[in-house]
């Protein structure tokens, strides 16, 4: 994916997603079980993913592995609501896509968004041979997809006192150097078409390249700027539990991925949980858009390191403990 760059302008947004609390009446101390996330479980719904083919929009194989995360969210108790829309990219036009909202409690007012892209890159163009073919996108997509099913099933089986939705963005991956808006089509057009309408969160975590073996999630610049407080409590919560090693207190580049345009279009806060292992955090692993994105280089601990920050985020969120 998408441009990576210092940060021109600032994303204004309408909401406040501060809680009112009263400092002069001290909540209880509450607490909540956190339930264990399982890295098997996240792993082989990457394998599943893969075994479908290339999910590329407009393919069988596209359609196929959508209609199984429809299924299977619908199994864990989520309100499915399916968007299609037509996008054009890499030479072609009007080819047949659709998001995938599930929603959890869908009732409650206290919401919180996670979001991935669930669409595969249609080509290999930082590969050294077959640049013009399909990756696999173990990582970049089906890590994503993966965390957030197994968290649906955790959720399934552990009531939580709060909304929790899952959006599944298509043609995310299917950009060209040469425009910045050639990315994330399906966060474009949800933001700017949301389902359910006026849908609102508190906030929302984005997760792209969650899964490879070596990953590190410094503090993505728009996440950083546009919502800070939120990408502090996750920053912070993960050190707690121990994984200042995967999610790192420094500066990571920017990048237009999917949480930019539902801040931008959507005017809700989300961060970006984004793999950028290098020194000074500016690029995305080796394999990133090669066919060495397979599920090779796809570490359950990194797979659950995410998972269970994400699941203790919300479980703590649903009791205002945050
Ligand atoms: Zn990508």
């Amino acid at each position: 994916m998408k441009y990576i760059g210092a940060i021109s302008f600032y994303l204004f947004l309408t909401i406040s997603c501060k809680n009112d609390t009263n400092p002069s009446a001290p909540a209880p101390k509450k607490s909540v079980q956190i339930p264990a996330f399982s890295a098997d479980n996240a792993y082989a719904h990457i394998e599943k993913q893969l075994a479908f083919g290339f999910r590329i929009p407009g393919t069988s194989e596209h359609k196929a592995c959508g209609e199984w995360i429809i299924k299977t969210m619908e199994r864990f108790g989520a309100r499915v609501i399916r968007q299609d829309f037509n996008s054009d990219f890499l030479g072609k036009t009007e080819v047949p896509s659709f998001n995938i909202m599930a929603q959890i409690n869908p009732n409650k007012s206290k919401r919180i968004l996670l979001g991935a892209h669930w669409d595969s890159r249609l080509i290999a163009e930082k590969d050294d041979e077959r640049q013009d073919e399909p990756i696999p996108g173990a990582d970049d997509g089906g890590s994503g997809v993966a965390v957030m099913l197994e968290i649906a099933r955790l959720i399934s089986e552990n009531t939580i006192d709060m909304g929790v939705d899952f959006i599944f963005f298509d043609a995310e991956d299917q950009g060209n150097s040469e425009s910045q808006d050639s990315w994330a089509l399906g966060a474009q057009y949800w933001g700017s078409n949301k389902v359910p309408k006026e849908y609102m969160a508190h906030y929302g975590i984005l997760l792209d390249m969650v899964g490879a073996e070596g990953a590190i999630f410094g503090r993505e610049e728009y996440s950083f700027i546009n919502a800070r407080d939120e990408q502090d409590k996750v920053w912070t919560l993960a050190a707690r539990m121990g994984y200042s090693d995967f999610f790192r207190d420094d500066t990571s580049g920017a990048v237009m991925d999917d949480h930019y345009w539902v801040m931008k279009n959507g005017g809700i806060k989300m961060i970006d949980i984004i793999s950028q292992p290098n020194d000074n955090r500016s690029s995305f692993g080796d394999y990133h858009h090669t066919h060495d994105d397979n599920i090779d280089i796809i570490s359950k601990r990194t797979l659950r390191v995410v998972g269970q920050v994400v699941t203790a985020v919300l479980y703590n969120e649903s009791i205002g403990v945050l």
